[in-house]
């Protein structure tokens, strides 16, 4: 299949696609997603064969009005409506009990569906013109680091998809957070785009803890490239990866560091994550695939304080890591 890319321009012929029961790769404030009818079992199964995402993972759905969650989901509590009122549009995914119409396959056979309603205007545009909830993972082959571009995408997805709307890099950078809104108080499946404290400070919120159920899915390798990825956290990271970089260098090991603008250094090439962690977000995902474009042998990472988006990103880094030091 020839993959077509279009531009923002030509949403309609992606709408037309979309309604076909064809996948279409588009782009959001988040990372671009692979789109497909959330009604059409047939649609939502291409989704799955292009990614090779096994079945157990379940999708969000993608909305633009609320109109729309009639037939997705049974109803929601009134602090689940604060949230929607407050981060709709934008990163913030919502688990709330499913309809029957909602096929097991969107879901993994569970009683409940995850939505959102991106704010990307290209998004919101295609979700108007294709009139339809459109179930959309990341647009990457599974394991591999969510796409930023489309460029990223095309790695991934060329002759397996109809096709991509390219509408240049996504703004943030890192998928959405995604809260289950059946239990009380409500819980953090996966960290993203909002953060706990932005959560917390309007409704009840319990953040990831150790131990608990992991998300579904969440068992599956994310985010990983061919590049060994080793982090390092904590007050002596620094000297830490002083000795990482030495290591490599006496086994001749092509090697890079990934750290804040700050930590850059001279004797090593250097993958800039930016000024900030809000910066850091936006470039994560580009920098790993950089690291695999440059035939790298290793990424050593700096890690970041956990805090607001930081923990965000360190969730992600953990999953790309083969190695975790904590000094
Ligand atoms: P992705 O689309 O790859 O960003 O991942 C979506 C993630 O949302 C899944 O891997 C799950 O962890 C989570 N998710 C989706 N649907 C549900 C659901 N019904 N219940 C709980 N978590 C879900
Ligand atoms: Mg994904």
């Amino acid at each position: 299949m020839l993959t077509q890319v279009l531009n923002p321009s030509q949403i309609d012929i992606a709408a037309t696609l979309l309604r076909q029961g064809e996948c279409v790769a588009f782009p959001t404030e988040t990372v671009y997603g692979l789109g497909a009818n959330a009604l059409d079992e047939k649609a939502v199964a291409k989704i799955f064969r292009a990614k090779g995402r096994p079945a157990d993972n379940p999708l969000i759905i993608h909305c633009h009005s609320r109109l729309q969650l009639a037939d997705l989901v049974t109803g929601w509590p009134p602090q689940a409506e604060v949230l929607m009122d407050t981060f709709w549009p934008g990163p913030l995914t919502l688990v709330l009990p499913k309809q029957p119409a909602v096929p097991d396959i969107v879901t993994g056979g569970l009683n409940t569906v995850a939505l959102r309603f991106p704010s990307h205007p290209v998004a919101i545009s295609l979700l108007q013109a294709a009139g339809l909830p459109i179930a959309a993972p990341s647009a990457n082959i599974s394991g591999r680091p969510s796409p930023t571009s489309a460029q990223h995408v095309l790695e991934d997805m060329s002759g397996k998809i109809a096709a991509i709307i390219d509408a240049g890099p996504t703004g943030g950078g890192i998928e959405s957070t995604v809260l289950d809104c059946t239990v009380s108080p409500f819980r953090i499946l996966r960290p993203g785009g909002v953060t706990y404290e932005e959560l917390s400070s309007l409704v009840a919120v319990k953040d990831t803890l150790e131990g608990a159920p992991p998300a579904p899915g969440a068992q599956y390798g994310h985010y990983s490239p061919v590049a060994r990825v080793v982090l390092v956290t904590g007050d002596r990271a620094k000297a830490e990866i002083n000795r990482q970089i030495d290591a490599c260098k006496a086994q001749g090991m092509k090697a890079a560091l990934m750290a804040l603008t700050d930590s850059r250094r001279p004797d090593i090439h250097f993958l800039d994550m930016g000024r900030d962690v809000s910066v850091a977000a936006s470039r994560i995902y580009h920098l790993l695939r950089q690291g695999d474009a440059l035939g790298l042998d290793v990424i050593i990472i700096e890690g970041l304080p956990e805090k607001g988006i930081g923990r965000t990103i360190m969730d992600r880094l953990r999953k790309a890591a083969a190695i975790v030091i904590n000094t």
